[in-house]
């Protein structure tokens, strides 16, 4: 079922609801009034007619029949019988067609005074006279004409009414229903052109003020994300082809050499040692790129648990050591933390470890002095982390670019590398809430901090 199919019929349904109770209050509320006036137009007949036989003693019987059935207000079918205390009829206003009643009835009349009831379609009232130490039941009876075709008259034109109220608001319900959800077959129509290879197209986004301009943006956002991912997807395979093939190259070429003439043992020996090297770079660079993807990728199911960062500085230290025994790391305190667990932040052991590592190894490799100020600092709900060289340093425009995937600024050419690492650092502090950040002067050296939400 369509949308528009179930709001308009939403739409009916509720109406009709309201439609039907409301006609039916009205046809209720007249029917009451209607019969209550009755009762009442009855009761008053009754009381006039047996007044003028108890109280004008003279008055004939015949006459006052006769007067009963012309007066103005007389009703159709009109019968009034007045009996007296042994159930003996005194008068009737109709010889022929006597009013039929129960005997309970006169004994209710005179039990409740007044008691109102139905004969067949006409109305009934009976009414207990007492006067002169009589104590007459009067009987009146008739059918109300006027007031039951006005009934019937209002019931028809309340189901003509009704009827048509319900096909004019299903009619408009599925016009609006219509007019509303125009928009999304509209946004429909446009995301059914949307591709992997036109994923810069977006879609309209009207004023951006109802929800389905809402729907828009969002979308247009979700668009720019992808767009942004297949782009990285994208340059990360060109860059990872370029760089694979520079060392693959140089091996080439090297195998090239050995194999040309026939060569000493230890020309044999430096190919190899050669080829080694080259060997070493290129499965540094495959785990700096298989890193790289994975960080790209969904990470976000990696195991995280507190962790104290200080601890992770003295591991990364250590690693970094083991492999440059030259590089020199000083380690100090912003301020002396109070507590045990003031550094303890929620993350992955490894993958900070690997930040702090890379931030240490860039900090010794690009500065002669092979030395790194590692620093620790904690606020009210941060701590930070903060790797201060006095190497190579970088301009404002390199600063923008260094954790983009394979950047290298211009004077890091002459240093190992393959410009990978700061975007790992990067992806892996975006995945921990964290942020990365540098300060650098040229030729002055570099500060990079890490701060991180305390646990
Ligand atoms: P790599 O160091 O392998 O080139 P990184 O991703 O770690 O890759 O760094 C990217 C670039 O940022 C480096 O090539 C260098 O230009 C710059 N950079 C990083 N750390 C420093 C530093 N401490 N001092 C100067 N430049 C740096």
């Amino acid at each position: 079922m369509t949308i528009r199919n179930r709001i308009s019929g939403q739409f009916t349904l509720i109406v009709a609801s309201i439609l039907i109770g409301f006609s039916l209050l009205i046809y209720l509320v007249s029917a009451t009034y209607r019969r209550e006036e009755f009762y009442e137009r009855l009761k008053s007949k009754a009381r006039t007619t047996v007044r003028f036989l108890v109280e004008v003693n003279e008055v004939d019987r015949d006459l006052l029949r006769i007067i009963d059935r012309n007066t103005l207000t007389a009703l159709f079918d009109e019968k009034v019988l007045i009996l007296n205390e042994h159930n003996r009829l005194v008068y009737s206003s109709v010889d022929d067609l006597p009013v039929r009643y129960r005997p309970e009835l006169l004994d209710a009349v005179r039990q409740h005074r007044e008691v109102e009831t139905t004969n067949g379609d006409n109305e009934l009232v009976g009414i207990l006279y007492e006067a002169n130490s009589q104590r007459l039941v009067v009987l009146a009876s008739a059918y109300d004409r006027f007031g039951q075709s006005k009934l019937a008259n209002l019931r028809l034109t309340l189901f003509w009414g009704l009827l048509g109220g319900i096909f004019l608001t299903i009619g408009l319900g599925f016009f609006f229903a219509g007019q509303s959800l125009q928009p999304i077959g509209h946004i429909n129509r446009q995301v059914q052109t949307i591709t992997a290879r036109n994923l810069r197209q977006r879609l309209d986004e009207g004023r951006r003020q109802d929800e389905i301009d809402q729907l828009a943006v969002n979308f247009n956002g979700v668009l720019q994300r992808l767009e942004q991912a297949f782009e990285q997807q994208r340059s990360f395979v060109s860059h990872a082809s370029h760089e694979l093939r520079t060392p693959l190259a140089a091996l080439k070429s090297e195998i090239q050499l050995g194999l040309r003439r026939p060569l000493s043992a230890d020309h044999h020996t430096e190919i190899l040692q050669n080829l080694l090297t080259d060997t070493d770079r290129l499965i540094a660079l495959s785990n700096s790129l298989l890193l790289l993807a994975r960080t790209l990728e969904n990470l976000e199911a990696v195991t995280m648990g507190p962790i104290r960062l200080d601890d992770i500085i003295f591991a990364a230290q250590d690693e970094l050591l083991l492999v440059h025994p030259n590089y020199i790391v000083q380690f100090q305190y912003d301020q002396i933390p109070e507590t045990d667990t003031e550094t303890v932040v929620l993350g992955n052991e490894s993958l900070l470890t690997r930040v702090v590592l890379n931030l240490l190894d860039n900090a010794c490799k690009y500065a002669d002095d092979h030395r790194a100020r590692v620093s620790i600092g904690t606020g009210p709900q941060r701590v930070w982390v903060s790797v201060i060289d006095t190497g190579i340093g970088l301009s404002a425009d390199e600063q923008t670019h260094i954790f983009e995937p394979f950047y290298r600024a211009p004077g890091a050419v002459r240093f190992e590398g393959f410009g990978i690492g700061l975007a790992v650092c990067h992806r892996i502090m975006e995945l921990h809430n964290g942020q990365i950040s540098v300060k650098s002067e040229p030729k002055k050296g570099s500060t990079f901090t890490i701060t991180l939400p305390v646990y």
